[in-house]
């Protein structure tokens, strides 16, 4: 279910570092608190614009791949909608049970605390802080991006199963050695359409398939 969600993943991360280091690039006399504003706005923009399009591409595989699966569980055939950009953005406009916030605002604070590392590096003319504070927060955008790539997945396929009609999902965790006790108790489960928990923590690449129509 993840495959192409890791593959657009691989494709941000490189994207991820390249922008973040372009911010590394600035002499500090270059540096002040309008410049440093706007550098960081305009960069979180493109990489919010990036992030933007590969939800909508993974979101709509993995629509097109539940639907699959209901179908094979001998359901009927319905005309549902297609998740669009819309769809994406109402998505990252909800609020998010695993991370506890949302994703504008939280990526909006991200930058502010960005833009006062480097003012801060500056201020101290320390060049180690200074690029210390832009891999940090290129850390920290990465997290958040792969986070939510990983739930556009799990809202998509949920929001599928539901327009299609299904009643009962079944849990399925993806042991690995690395799955936690949560998930690894939920294997298996069976949980009304309506009643599925939320994924217990980040990352989690646990998914659903429908049980089948009786
Ligand atoms: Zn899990």
């Amino acid at each position: 279910m993840y495959r192409l969600a890791d593959k657009l993943l691989e494709q941000l991360k490189k994207l991820i570092r390249r922008e973040f280091n372009r911010l590394g690039i600035f002499g500090f006399d270059e540096l002040n608190v309008p410049r440093v504003t706007t550098e960081t706005t305009e960069l979180l923009e493109r990489l919010m614009a990036e992030n933007l399009r590969r939800y909508l591409q993974a979101a709509q595989k993995a629509s097109a791949d539940a639907k699959a699966l209901v179908l094979g569980a001998g359901y009927e055939d319905r005309e549902i909608a297609i998740p669009d950009e819309a769809w994406v953005i109402a998505f990252l406009q909800s609020y998010n049970y695993v991370s506890g916030y949302l994703y504008e605002q939280e990526a909006e604070r991200k930058r502010l605390r960005l833009a006062e590392q480097m003012l801060t590096a500056k201020e101290y003319q320390s060049r180690t802080q200074y690029n210390d504070s832009i891999r940090r927060a290129a850390n920290l955008w990465w997290t958040q991006t792969s986070h939510y790539m990983l739930d556009a997945v799990d809202v998509a396929i949920l929001y599928v199963f539901k327009a299609m009609g299904v009643v009962q999902v079944k849990w399925i965790t993806n042991i690995d050695g690395r799955e936690c006790q949560t998930c690894r108790d939920r294997n298996g489960q069976i949980y009304d359409i309506d009643k599925v928990p939320p994924k217990a923590h980040r990352g989690c690449r646990c998914t659903w398939k429908p049980v089948p129509k009786k």
